[in-house]
């Protein structure tokens, strides 16, 4: 078995037809993680017991011949914002470094019941804040495809994980492009579904009103088979759509030809590096050939989406992140002389530097006196964007676009350059905003072989779109 090679509907085949066993398959990765995660740092925790009984359940059931649930044995991996009942949940913080959660993420539930195996929780960025898994307290991940490069982020450990082959598929969450960046940096598929088609619960929070959770797999067909199993009404998500959910895979088949694609100029102008360009625009030319109908658009507020979405995302991660106090979770600062010293010295010691800077940037916003100039002003743009997209799909079925400026850079280029960092965003955090889906698929390759990332947008609700685009431009 090449577990580089494996892929959702591969992996259930064989464990179907008895090829090896679900057990058999658990061990072997663990083995190739425990030989080659060490130099890429894509797990922080693996949970080889709840695994194997897992697969002992997939195992004792193909062996009755029983009918296998849809991910029978499919070996994955989870982002560490996702919380997992009985297994240490860090969202990449020293402040949750010994937190063993008592629940698991509804995804999370979801993925095991249809037969998944959980392998272990995935390296991210401090609560997903940043693009290049560099803030995580536990040192970053490096990419696979060139380990002196990031991986993106901050889904940078499941991006990286399901590019080296020590998952079949993973989990990632995105608030503003970590789904979809790392994706595009790693040559993987990462899909970031409609707010509200997924269930938040159980995802640790960062910003509640843009967080998204989504797959990061090999193949445009494992995408769609895990939206599939993950989407859906949740009670215990009030922001969950009750939205009925469609078969994926079935839209997969129907050619894109008549299909109307918008290219808004917006996304093409300075900052796009041009290997980037060339194989976007030769990724859309193929589009065109395949019989879709390709229509320039423009999408006139993209210029403001980097400072609103810094204004939301912080405002909320600011209030979200106010539980962590030392009482509830995780980590307390050692012999506080008073409660006030406790809290600080808790906070001061369990926070990173790019989460405190979100804490003391989205409290400013959100003070008294500043909420109205910063606070209201952003929700007031981010309508404004999503109304873009609300007129862009009167004209066209799906908007096609570079996921990200550059490919995948070095590890510390950007680290000290707070906003350089920023604008690794800058195409991807519209899409949060607006509440909108999107995909980035494989494209193409600069010389040096690093890989490139077409993302797609669609309306609220028509993922099936979007993968069918993917599908027919995938790499
Ligand atoms: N890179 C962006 C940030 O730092 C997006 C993060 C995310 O999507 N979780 O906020």
């Amino acid at each position: 078995m090449d577990l580089n090679t494996l892929t959702i509907a591969s992996t259930r085949t064989a464990i179907a037809e008895c090829q090896f066993t679900a057990t058999r398959l658990v061990e072997e990765f663990y083995k190739k993680i425990k030989a080659e995660d060490p130099g890429i740092h894509a797990y922080l925790t693996l949970c080889e017991d709840r695994a194997l009984a897992q697969a002992q359940r997939i195992d004792d059931l193909a062996g009755r011949g029983n009918p296998l649930p849809p991910l029978a044995g499919v070996p994955l991996g989870i982002k560490d914002v996702m919380v997992t009942r009985g297994v240490r949940t860090t969202a990449g913080s020293k402040i949750l470094e010994s937190f063993v959660p008592p629940y698991d993420c509804t995804a999370v539930a979801r993925l095991e019941a249809a037969g998944a195996i959980v392998l272990g929780k995935m390296n991210c960025d401090e609560f997903a804040m940043g693009s290049s898994n560099e803030n995580s307290a536990y040192g970053p991940v490096r990419n696979p495809r060139d380990l002196s490069r990031v991986p993106g982020g901050s889904s940078g450990g499941s991006a990286a994980a399901v590019a080296a082959g020590t998952a079949v598929a993973t989990l990632g969450s995105d608030t503003g492009g970590s789904i979809r960046q790392p994706a595009s940096f790693c040559g993987v598929v990462g899909l970031m579904p409609t707010y509200g088609r997924v269930s938040r619960y159980g995802l640790i929070a960062f910003a509640s009103s843009l967080d998204h959770i989504g797959p990061i797999t090999r193949t445009v067909e494992d995408a769609a088979i895990l939206l599939k199993v993950i989407a859906g009404r949740d009670p215990m998500d009030s922001t969950s759509a009750d939205v009925p959910v469609p078969d994926y895979q079935q839209e997969l088949s129907r050619p894109i030809k008549g299909l109307k694609l918008g290219v808004p100029k917006e996304y093409f102008a300075e900052g796009l590096e041009q290997e980037v360009r060339a194989a976007v625009e030769a990724a859309i030319e193929r589009l065109r050939q395949a019989g879709a109908e390709i229509v320039p658009i423009s999408l006139p507020h993209t210029a403001y989406a980097i400072p609103t979405y810094y204004v939301i995302a912080t405002a909320e991660a600011s209030s979200n992140l106010a539980r962590y106090d030392g009482v509830r979770y995780g980590f307390r600062a050692a012999k506080p002389r008073t409660l006030a010293e406790m809290y600080r010295n808790t906070r001061d010691q369990g926070f990173g530097a790019e989460v405190k800077r979100r804490i003391m940037l989205g409290t400013y916003a959100l003070s008294s006196g500043y909420y109205d100039a910063y606070y209201l002003k952003a929700q007031r743009v981010r309508t404004l964007i999503a109304s873009d997209f609300e007129q862009a799909f009167q004209k066209v079925d799906a908007i096609v676009t570079p996921t990200a400026p550059t490919a995948a850079f070095k590890l510390g280029e950007k680290a000290d350059d707070p906003l350089a960092m920023y604008l690794a965003d800058i195409y991807t955090v519209t899409a949060d905003l607006a509440g909108v889906p999107g995909v980035s698929v494989p494209c193409g390759r600069t010389k040096t072989g690093l890989p490139i990332g077409l993302q797609i947008l669609g309306r609220h609700f028509d993922e099936g779109t979007l993968l069918r685009v993917a599908q027919a431009v995938s790499f």
